[in-house]
């Protein structure tokens, strides 16, 4: 039986930039002769407006039969002031996850040579390739933790980690930091937060296991600053749910837009793939927004849950070769680029495959 994927696209950009994913994928199928069996699915404002539910059961069906998710984003402005439960957000992305139980994000960030301009830190800075991966705990801490409260004269949440999820999480960005350059850096609060001070007792621990790789730890704030001064330090940021929210949005940032930057997070049994950035309202519809995300987010699945390596490999070169050859999206062109449409970007790399 052919491998199967569950095809999410959602709300915003992300069917136009799935179109394009798929695209590539299809011309990759030919070159590498190999079949996924697709289906597709409803999820988020997409899902709200055809069932009422962000995450309907036949789509939680659908991805727990698949074998990886290929997800585009949720979410806009018309589902904002819904039940939380209810919000693309957390009833239907964040349901996702914890349906897969998805433990781990990788995020990688790579600063492009051909694109430094398009990056908001200076060229002093930039001296050399930014290649840092992010390796973020995904499915408890403080988003998860209970209790939780709100009313109009008290809220709080609470952040709670144990010592076997942080080991899971360690493991993974220490073996992520051995194909790598061998460091990770563990970002943490441990000078006020009694989760961070188990954190890094325990990260401290798991290092001993792998004796090639550097460990280096960092305050949180001070992690936030330094990815601005010096992201070349960076090789894995191991860090916790709620932290590494921020700082991976923070190292995509660096590299000039959330629509170059896929994702991973995977799970014991399902994995899901899907760009970094949100759906993207204020560009969905026009063709404006830059498939590369997705397609590269196709490439990290075709490599992680199917062991395509060559197939991904040949999608990451062509990705190289469109930046190489000069061909922009609006976010990453500069005064006087010619821009090109979402579309004609996915052609393009097509074309090169
Ligand atoms: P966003 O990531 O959607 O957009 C931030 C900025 O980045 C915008 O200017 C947007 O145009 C740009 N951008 C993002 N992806 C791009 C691409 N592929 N090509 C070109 N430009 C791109 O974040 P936001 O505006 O804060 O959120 C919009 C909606 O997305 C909200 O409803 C939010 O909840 C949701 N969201 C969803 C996800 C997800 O699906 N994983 C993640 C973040 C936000």
């Amino acid at each position: 039986m052919a491998d199967k994927i569950a095809v999410l696209p959602g709300d915003g950009i992300g069917p136009e930039v799935m179109d394009e994913a798929l695209k590539v994928l299809h011309k990759t199928e030919e070159k590498f002769s190999f079949k996924l069996e697709i289906e597709k699915g409803l999820i988020g404002g997409a899902a709200i407006d055809a069932t009422g539910h962000p995450l309907p059961e036949e789509t939680q069906k659908l991805a727990l039969g698949s074998d990886a998710v290929l997800l585009g984003s949720i979410g806009g402005p018309k589902w904002d002031n819904l039940a939380p439960e209810l919000t693309p957000e957390l009833g239907g992305l964040l349901a996702l996850r914890k349906l897969l139980s998805l433990y781990i994000n990788l995020r990688p960030a790579v600063v492009y040579e051909e694109l430094k301009e398009s990056s908001p830190l200076s060229p002093k800075v930039l001296s050399g390739k930014v290649d840092l991966l992010t390796v973020r705990e995904l499915a408890h801490g403080i988003y998860f933790g209970q209790p939780k409260k709100l009313t109009d004269e008290e809220a709080f949440d609470t952040m709670i980690y144990t010592r076997e999820q942080v080991e899971q999480i360690a493991h993974v960005a220490f073996r992520q930091a051995k194909m790598r350059r061998g460091k990770v850096t563990s970002v943490d609060k441990a000078n006020v937060l009694s989760s961070s001070k188990l954190w890094r007792k325990v990260v401290i621990e798991v290092a001993k296991d792998y004796p090639e790789v550097t460990l280096e730890h960092m305050y949180v704030d001070n992690a936030a600053m330094q990815l601005m001064l010096n992201p070349l330090q960076f090789d894995v940021i191991l860090t916790s749910n709620l932290f590494g929210d921020i700082l991976s949005d923070e190292s995509a940032a660096i590299c000039g837009s959330l629509g170059m930057l896929p994702s991973a997070s995977l799970g014991a049994e399902i994995s899901l793939y899907e760009p970094a950035g949100g759906s993207a309202p204020d560009i969905a519809g026009q063709g404006k927004a830059n498939p590369i995300a997705q397609i590269l987010s196709l490439a990290m699945m075709l490599e992680t849950s199917f062991e395509k390596v060559e197939a991904a490999t040949a999608i990451r070169k062509a990705v190289d070769k469109v930046i190489a050859d000069g061909h922009r999206t609006g976010d990453i062109a500069k005064a006087g680029d010619e821009i090109i449409s979402t579309s004609s970007m996915g052609d393009l790399i097509c074309s090169f495959i």
